[in-house]
């Protein structure tokens, strides 16, 4: 601190800043988290100075003898902390982040212009998956390869009338959900694996992605896997959102199904912001994962590792074994069940009407709101969220829920109780929310506002 504050102290003051602004917030977004001092500390040290292009072992530049234990330290653990056999898998822990992983694997496995299957972003996918609009291909994913999203099950009970009503016009659909105490409108919100197996058969891709953003639900693995193997596809799993909720085991296991398995490595896993690649060793449709992974990192897409950031990351996966990290992500899903059994109590829609993991969405168009608005209104109370597409938003540009992650709050020593009282005030900024938008003078909401600049309300003595 004093070495930066006499150096730099504009620096010193956005940063202490920003560490305030960190602890003073419920800080509820899903892929967030606060990571240890002990990896920050990692993160922060002379680790930052080496250049080590290439494998432990074979390295382009001299003076990597610390530099190859490290990163042959972080590799045996990335493999423990998921109950890897080192016989059977490989990682490589160089990529810079989830994207670049992603992008990595692409490049190692895939031509120019081959086909790929992610989760369609509006429905909860990640960009990386592919994600373009009918005007643009949006990520580079989908400018180099020819991509067709799969998507949730949108069927309900109540299909057809809405669908005679959308008929009519779009306007009265709007009405109705807007208005609507019909639950039975609510979709399933699961990923419609039928839909994709026959898109599958049509457009046989070489790729199926599993993972997501904004999913509260398990993949169906093995579905995946029957649906992958029918058309020859690769199977890979992007877990960057659920990846420390795999290591404690407290969700569906991947690796039983996928070949290759990617992963940030700064959400649940709680590391410092990176990214992995697990490959199964044995070759896969004739290919051989681990060199065409390797290359594809470097020298295909990257430079220089990293090298503090997997130091950093070395620290997070010790951490990872640990018998409190496991406490740690049963208490991260505990807390989101109670969150989510709350806000349907509240009388909310969730999509998939539940969580199995670390995050809710909330469907807010019932209420006749967008998740812009509420996304707003939760910030100036200090509570940070972000809003969210849900399936069935007839425009990506106002999307109408919003996404409460558990991971940050349950590092800051949150239980149940807790995230009953979250539940609740989110509650009553939605409420004001419906008000503003009803357009109510702005006395009520000042008087909100007073209430939550007030300490009780960002629960600081309670962290
Ligand atoms: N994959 C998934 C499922 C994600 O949710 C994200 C980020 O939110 C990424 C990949 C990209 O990670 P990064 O932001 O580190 O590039």
């Amino acid at each position: 601190d004093h070495v930066l504050s006499e150096a730099d102290p504009e620096v010193r003051a956005i940063i202490d800043k920003e560490k305030q602004r960190q602890f003073r917030h419920l800080e509820l977004i899903a892929s967030e988290n606060f990571t240890s001092r002990a990896v920050m500390e990692a993160v922060g040290s002379h680790l930052t100075n080496k250049y080590s292009e290439g494998l432990p072992g074979k390295r382009y530049y001299g003076g990597n003898e610390y530099i190859d234990e490290l990163e042959i330290l972080c590799q045996q653990r990335a493999l423990a902390a998921f109950h890897l056999d080192g016989k059977k898998w490989g990682v490589n822990v160089q990529p810079l982040s989830g994207s670049p992983a992603n992008f990595e694997v692409y490049t190692a496995i895939l031509n120019p212009h081959d086909r790929i299957m992610g989760l369609d972003l509006p429905h909860g996918g990640h960009l990386s998956h592919g994600f373009m609009t009918p005007k643009r291909r949006v990520s580079g994913t989908s400018i180099y390869f020819e991509s067709m999203p799969y998507r949730l099950d949108e069927s309900t009970g109540a299909t057809s009338l809405l669908g005679y009503i959308g008929l009519v016009k779009d306007e009265c659909v709007d009405m109705f959900v807007a208005d609507s105490k019909f639950a039975l409108l609510s979709h399933t919100g699961l990923v419609d694996y039928d839909m994709l197996e026959k898109t599958a058969n049509l457009f046989r891709p070489k790729l199926i992605i599993a993972g997501a953003s904004a999913y509260p639900r398990d993949f169906d693995y093995p579905r995946m896997r029957k649906i992958a193997d029918a058309v020859g596809a690769f199977l890979m799993m992007d877990m960057a959102h659920i990846s420390g909720l795999v290591a404690a085991s407290v969700v569906a296991d991947p690796f039983e199904y996928c070949d290759i398995v990617t992963t940030t490595t700064h959400k649940s896993l709680r590391g410092p912001r990176g990214g992995m690649i697990f490959f199964k060793k044995d070759p896969v449709l004739g290919v051989d994962l681990e060199s065409a992974i390797n290359n594809a990192v470097f020298p295909g897409l990257q430079g220089g590792p990293h090298n503090h950031t997997i130091g950093g990351l070395t620290v997070c996966l010790k951490h990872a074994q640990s018998p409190e990290f496991k406490t740690y992500q049963n208490q991260v899903v505990s807390n989101c069940r109670a969150l989510a059994s709350r806000l349907i109590e509240l009388g909310y829609k969730l999509v998939s009407g539940g969580s199995d993991n670390h995050l809710v969405l909330v469907d807010l168009r019932p209420l006749g709101l967008d998740g812009a608005r509420v996304e707003k209104i939760l910030e100036m109370a200090s509570i940070t969220l972000n809003k969210n597409s849900v399936p069935g938003d007839k425009s990506a540009l106002v999307p109408g829920g919003i996404r409460i992650g558990t991971p940050a709050m349950t590092t800051r020593g949150f239980t149940e109780l807790d995230f009953i009282s979250t539940a609740d005030f989110i509650h009553e900024g939605v409420q004001i929310a419906r008000e503003a938008k009803r357009s109510v003078s702005g006395s009520k909401l000042q008087d909100f506002m007073k209430f939550v600049a007030s300490p009780d309300f960002s629960l600081m003595d309670r962290v």
